[in-house]
C-alpha cells in the first residue's frame, strides 16, 4: 500500500462558504470528533489515488480531519492490471450490469486475495487497537480480516450501487459476503443500495460531498478559465477573453505542463466561440459515453448549428487499466465513422493524470466554459461530476438514475432525463441553449443545493455519526 501525504486544509476555508448555523454545527462537530477519536488514528483505503470518485472525495475529508487537528490518514492499493480487470468486473456486478462478462471464481478469487494480502502486508504493523479503518469500494472489501485482527474497527464505505439484482449482482456479491463478515459497518449512498447480506443495523447511509476550495472547484474566473481550456490543448482558437498564466492552486505562477502532447483523440480541439455539452467520466461503459454520441448524433437536429459535444476524461494507462482503454478505444472508433459534419462537432480528449493538479484545474475550466455539463450515466451511486458542475452555476442534463436523482431536483436546480431517451436529452440541452437566462437561474439554484447538502462540512458531521456507532 502507498500512503498518500496530506496536508491540513483550515476549516476556515470551508467555513468562509458556510451560513452561521453551519459554522456553528461544523465547530460542535469537530468538539464531537476529538473526544471520540483522541489518541486514534482514522485510516482511509482507496483503491487509487486519482481520477475516481472515493479519491476525490477522500483528499479535502482526511485534509479537513487534519486541520481539525484529528490523525486522519491515506492509503492507496498497489496493484497489477490482472486485480483491475476483477475490480472491474466487480463494480460492474455491484452496480447490477455484466461488464466484461468475465468470471469471478477461484482464479479471481486467489489473484484478489493474493495481491490484497501484500498489501495488508506493509500496513498491519502500523495500525494499534482503537484505530479506525475506513475501506473503499470492493477492491478493498478484502482487507477486512486481516485490519480486524489488529484491533481496529473497520467500516467498508461502498460507492458503487444499484438497486437491480440479477445474476451480475448476485455473483459480485456473492464474492464479497466472506470479507464483509469482517466489517463493522457497511456505508452505502442510498438505502437501497445495502448488500443482500447485510442487515440493517449493519448499514448506514452517506452521501459524498466536493471541497469547494479544491483545485478541481475552486473559482476561476473566465479569462482564467478559457486560459486553461486553449493552454490544455481541448480548446483552440481565436480568444473571447484575456490570456493569463497559469497559477498554482498555491498562487505560484507555473509552466502549463502535464497534459499530453495532444490530449483529443477524435474531432480535433473544440473551436472557441461554439457552445459547448461536455461530460467528464472515466471511461467505463457504464458512464454511457457510446450512448451520449449516440443521442447527440441521431437528435443533432433538435440542437443549434453551434452546439458542440465534449468527452473528457482520463488518459488510461493501457497496462494497467486495459477496460478504459477498451472504452476510450470505442467511443473513438464511433466517432471515426461519422460523416464528417457530425464528427466535426464530436471531441474526445483524454488528460494525462501525472500533475493531478493540471489535471483537476483543466476539469475545472472546462466544466466552467461548457454551456451545459451532462452526466449521462447508465447507473450512479452519486455523481461528482453533476455536483462539481452544479457548484459552478453550470446548468446540468444527467440521467435519472440512482443517486443523481438525490443531487438534482429537477428543473429547479438541474434536468432529469430518461438515459434510454436520446431525444429528451437533445430536447433539454436544447431549451437550455435556447434559454441562457432559464439556464442561469436553473444554475444559481444548483450552486445553493450544493452549498445545503454536499460540501464538506455535511459529510463531516455524517461521518462522526457514523464513526460513533463503530468505535467502542
Ligand atoms: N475526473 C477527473 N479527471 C478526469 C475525469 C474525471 O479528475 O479526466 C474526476 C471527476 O471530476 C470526478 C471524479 O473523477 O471528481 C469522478 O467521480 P464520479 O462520482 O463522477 O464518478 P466515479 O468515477 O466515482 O464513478
Amino acid at each position: 500500500m502507498r500512503a498518500i501525504d496530506v496536508a491540513p486544509l483550515p476549516l476556515s476555508h470551508l467555513e468562509s462558504h458556510l451560513d452561521e448555523v453551519a459554522v456553528r454545527r461544523l465547530r460542535d462537530t469537530v468538539t464531537a470528533a476529538h473526544a471520540l477519536l483522541e489518541g486514534r488514528t482514522v485510516w482511509t483505503v482507496t483503491p487509487s489515488a486519482a481520477g475516481a470518485g472515493p479519491a476525490e472525495i477522500t483528499g479535502p475529508l482526511v485534509g479537513y480531519a487534519r486541520g481539525a487537528g484529528l490523525d486522519a490518514r491515506w492509503l492507496t492499493l498497489d496493484a497489477p492490471a490482472q486485480f483491475q480487470q476483477i475490480a472491474a468486473r466487480l463494480y460492474a456486478g455491484v452496480h447490477g450490469d455484466q461488464g466484461d462478462g468475465g468470471r469471478l471464481g477461484d482464479r479471481q478469487r486467489d489473484v484478489y486475495e493474493h495481491v490484497l494480502a501484500s498489501n495488508a502486508d506493509n500496513v498491519v504493523e502500523e495500525l494499534r487497537e482503537g484505530d479506525v479503518v475506513i475501506l473503499h469500494d470492493p477492491p478493498t472489501a478484502g482487507l477486512a480480516k486481516a485490519v480486524r485482527a489488529t484491533g481496529a474497527s473497520v467500516v467498508w464505505r461502498c460507492h458503487a450501487g444499484a438497486a437491480a439484482t440479477g445474476d451480475a449482482a448476485d455473483y459480485a456479491w456473492a464474492f464479497l459476503d466472506r470479507y464483509l463478515e469482517d466489517v463493522d459497518l457497511v456505508v452505502v449512498s442510498r438505502p437501497e443500495y445495502r448488500p443482500p447480506y447485510i442487515e440493517e443495523e449493519r448499514c448506514a447511509v452517506l452521501a459524498p460531498s466536493i471541497d469547494a476550495d479544491s483545485p478541481k472547484n475552486r473559482v476561476l474566473d473566465l479569462d482564467e478559465s478559457w486560459s486553461v481550456a486553449r493552454l490544455s490543448g481541448i480548446f483552440a482558437g481565436e480568444a473571447p477573453f484575456q490570456a493569463v498564466p497559469f497559477v498554482r492552486h498555491d498562487g505560484r505562477a507555473d509552466a502549463f505542463r502535464g497534459l499530453a502532447e495532444d490530449p483529443v483523440l477524435a474531432g480535433g480541439p473544440v473551436p472557441l466561440g461554439c457552445r459547448v455539452v461536455t461530460q467528464v467520466s472515466r471511461w467505463d461503459r457504464l458512464k454511457g459515453g457510446l450512448e451520449l454520441v449516440e443521442a447527440f448524433t441521431r437528435h443533432l437536429s433538435l440542437l443549434p448549428q453551434d452546439c458542440h459535444l465534449l468527452l473528457l476524461g482520463p488518459a488510461p494507462d493501457p497496462g494497467h487499466d486495459p477496460e478504459a482503454a477498451a472504452v476510450l478505444a470505442a467511443v473513438v472508433e464511433r466517432c471515426s465513422v461519422l460523416p464528417e459534419s457530425v464528427a466535426s462537432r464530436i471531441h474526445v480528449a483524454a488528460a494525462s493524470m501525472e500533475d493531478r493538479e493540471v489535471n483537476a484545474t483543466v476539469v475545472n475550466a472546462v466544466q466552467r466554459v461548457s454551456s451545459v455539463v451532462t452526466q449521462r450515466s447508465l447507473v450512479e451511486a452519486f455523481g461528482l461530476t453533476v455536483a462539481e458542475a452544479m457548484w459552478k452555476k453550470v446548468p446540468v442534463v444527467a440521467s435519472a438514475v440512482g443517486g443523481i436523482r438525490d443531487q438534482i431536483e429537477d428543473g429547479v436546480d438541474g434536468v432529469l432525463v430518461d438515459p434510454a431517451d436520446g431525444a429528451a436529452w437533445a430536447s433539454a440541452v436544447a431549451d437550455l441553449l435556447l434559454f441562457p437566462e432559464r439556464a442561469a437561474e436553473m444554475g444559481a439554484a444548483a450552486h445553493e443545493s450544493v452549498r445545503r447538502e454536499f460540501l464538506p462540512n455535511r459529510h463531516l458531521q455524517d461521518m462522526l455519526e457514523i464513526l460513533t456507532r463503530v468505535v467502542p
